[in-house]
């Protein structure tokens, strides 16, 4: 007898974003459908999106759709420079208390100028510098005569990110967490992430996976000299920031780097690109990592099995069949890209 049980939906909130994020946002749906992820869509908008349409960055409607859903896939969101509105990703983050940010740096494409990496970077996501407390003091007749900023960390909010890190890594089957810091100048505002990251270790993890520690300017060298070195990094917002960006520099760029945020109030899928004004529009930028990102929200509501097959797609379709998008060398644009990954979603 067939089953008459109706498949199991889930609700979720989607922000195309700004810049690419319409286009690379299609690709990403188009791939979801085939493969009949069970997401019930939420469109709304945020960024410059949101200001243009409703005079707000991250308008009430955006932030009740996510505290119903408890869950979102976002395109890139557009900051202003030196002045303008607050980031909008900065404020989700907060809003949802999306303390851990996980960003796999796996290689996909063999044969680049680094092979085989596949390094999990873990960025503390609500505290740090990010947490925007500046201002200029005024001197004469110059009104930025000086700059001033305020980092705060707490002993709460690194044991949040270090135990999200640890157990993460440890599931994974990962073996070695390194923490990244500059303790040796910033001795509070970074000391205290490292001391806390031993205490941790010692009380709940040192049996499972293996520990040490690095500055961060020299993690930097480490990672461009001899990247396979490491395994998990865990850091705090800043510096978590910079080094994802490298990490993704080792796999073949921005295009192919996903990102996670997870907190005790929801989780947001996205990649770790920004919203890339200069190809925005002309249909060439690559899908690859947002495509990722879905995969990432897919083993998250525990379909794992789609997860797989979506990755499994994206890696025949980029290496069996070299369909690439111009950041990669190729020629395809963002659709055909998506279609080819379409065509092999039916692979086992
Ligand atoms: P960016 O990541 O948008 O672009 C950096 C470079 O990488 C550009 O040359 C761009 O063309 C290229 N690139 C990025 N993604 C690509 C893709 N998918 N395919 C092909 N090429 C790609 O960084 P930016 O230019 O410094 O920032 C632009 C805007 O994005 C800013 O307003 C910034 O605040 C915002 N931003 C948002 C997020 C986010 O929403 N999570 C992250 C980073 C930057």
């Amino acid at each position: 007898m067939a089953d008459s049980t109706p498949a199991r939906r889930i609700p979720a909130t989607l922000i195309a974003g700004d810049g690419i994020g319409p286009e690379i946002m299609e690709a990403t749906l188009r791939v979801l459908e085939a493969l009949e992820a069970p997401f019930d869509w939420d469109p709304q908008i945020a960024g410059l999106g949101g200001v243009k349409a409703a005079g707000d960055p991250l308008p009430q409607a955006t932030l009740d759709s996510i505290r119903r859903t408890r869950l979102a896939l976002k395109g890139p969101l557009e900051t202003p420079s030196g002045g303008g509105y607050r980031s909008s990703n900065v404020r989700l983050r907060e809003a949802f208390h999306l303390y851990a940010n996980m960003r796999p740096a796996k290689t996909l494409i063999p044969g680049g100028r680094f092979d085989n990496i596949d390094l999990l970077v873990f960025r503390e996501n609500v505290e740090g510098l990010y947490m925007g407390y500046e201002h200029y003091i005024p001197i004469d007749d110059d009104p930025h005569a000086v700059a001033m900023s305020t980092g705060v960390n707490t002993r709460q909010g690194a044991r949040h990110i270090l135990d999200y890190a640890f157990s993460t890594a440890i599931a994974l089957g990962r073996k070695k967490m390194t923490v990244v810091h500059k303790a040796n100048i910033m001795k509070a505002l970074t000391g205290i992430f490292l001391e806390t990251a031993y205490q941790i270790h010692q009380e709940k993890y040192a049996d499972r996976i293996a520990l040490d520690d690095v500055i961060v300017d020299a993690c930097c060298m480490k990672l461009v000299i001899n990247p396979w070195q490491f395994d998990c990094l865990v850091t705090t917002n800043l510096f978590g920031d910079i080094l994802s960006d490298l990490c993704a520099g080792l796999v073949g760029g921005l295009g192919m780097a996903p990102g996670a945020n997870i907190g005790q109030d929801a989780a947001i899928f996205e990649a770790v690109h920004g919203s890339a004004p200069d190809i925005a529009g002309k249909g060439i930028a690559n899908p690859v990592a947002l495509m990722l990102a879905a995969g990432m929200m897919l083993d998250h509501v525990g379909l794992k099995d789609k997860g797989e097959r979506l990755r499994r797609a994206i890696e025949r379709s980029l290496n069996a069949d070299g369909v690439r998008t111009g950041d990669l060398g190729g020629k395809a644009d963002t659709k055909t890209f998506a279609a080819a990954v379409v065509a092999r979603l039916g692979d086992s």
